[in-house]
């Protein structure tokens, strides 16, 4: 099995009749970087930088930043490197930040949230991100967005920043791409409005399903509820990627369910043009696509859509399997 899936490796990722998609993998320190390359990745879907924060006592310097970012970017050369701005909050708790106990972390300060607030944390993350850009293919993307307002608070620190750069001399790639998670169900609904502000959307249905049904990802009495299989979830999913290219903007995934072997139809028929997974499923995933026509996952996408339960869904996906 292993011999066969590593024919995939430096096959382009693409269905059956051709049509390409991207299989890049996620990361969160630099020791994941060689198993995304071993793995035939072509490239990183979500860089979560919280690791540069955690197990220390005090915030990472623009430097120490600016030093990993580019180690990344150089070892990814022209594949592309998304790279999330800080995500912390919610389960990941950094403690010389000192911030206070939360009744519902989840539902609070995290994220966008504390850097919209926090230009100390904030402009020193965004500088070295665009340093580094002058080495590699580098892409800005930012965390639970809920908002227009805050897309546009982001993006406009991420201008003063680049203006600031510019004077002080520094090179790097004017025209980065930014990009934002959907993640919370009301990005979801306004995806149309903010799919006009960015370059392209990931979609990040760990947290998506959590706020969808209200389910915490981290309660192991309720897990079986966290599930991708849940119609409303899908839904969303095929929303925003209907919003996503109405705009003319590339849409990815990086929650596990891009990984998800059974869901690879549902996806590649909805039009997800990157599924981002952690290094072990990239082999898998391509393998399965290449069984695929596109247009034979397209015509599934309405009856999956039109079921009523989860059971059925995964019934139904459970058939398809090849
Ligand atoms: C997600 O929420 O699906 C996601 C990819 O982000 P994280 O798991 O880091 O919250
Ligand atoms: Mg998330």
């Amino acid at each position: 099995e292993l011999e066969r899936l590593l024919s995939y490796k430096d096959q382009k990722a693409a269905s059956k009749d051709g049509y390409e998609v991207e299989v890049v993998g996620n990361m969160g320190n630099l020791a994941d970087v060689d198993p995304i390359l071993e793995n035939g990745g072509e490239g990183v879907g979500l860089f979560r930088s919280e690791f540069l924060y955690m197990d220390r006592d005090q915030l990472p310097t623009e430097e120490e930043q600016f030093e990993v970012y580019k180690e990344v970017a150089e070892k990814m050369g022209e594949r592309p490197v998304v790279i999330r701005t800080l995500d912390v909050g919610g389960d990941k708790d950094i403690p010389y930040l000192d911030f206070p106990a939360e009744m519902n972390p989840f539902l609070g300060y995290r994220a966008i949230r504390v850097c919209l607030e926090r230009d100390d944390i904030f402009k020193p993350q965004l500088r070295a991100l665009l340093r580094a850009s002058n080495y590699g293919n580098l892409k800005i993307m930012f965390p639970m967005i809920s908002s227009v307002r805050e897309l546009l608070a982001a993006k406009s620190k991420l201008a003063e920043v680049k203006t600031e750069l510019e004077k002080e001399g520094h090179k790097f790639n004017q025209n980065i791409e930014v990009g934002m998670m959907i993640e919370i169900p009301a990005a979801v609904m306004i995806a149309d409005h903010l799919a006009k502000e960015v370059d392209f959307f990931s979609i990040g249905t760990n947290d998506l399903i959590q706020y969808t049904v209200a389910v915490d990802r981290t309660n192991e009495k309720i897990a079986k509820m966290h599930t991708p299989y849940h119609p409303a979830v899908l839904r969303l999913i095929k929303q925003t990627i209907s919003a996503a290219h109405e705009a003319g903007i590339w849409v990815g995934m990086c929650g596990e369910a891009a990984g998800d072997e059974l869901l690879l139809p549902f996806l590649l028929g909805a039009g997800l043009d990157e599924f981002s997974m952690s290094a072990v499923s990239i082999l898998k995933i391509k393998e399965i696509l290449s069984q695929w026509e596109k247009s034979e996952a397209e015509s599934e996408v309405a009856e999956i859509l039109a079921l009523s339960t989860v059971a059925e869904v995964k019934d139904y996906l459970t058939k398809l399997k090849k």
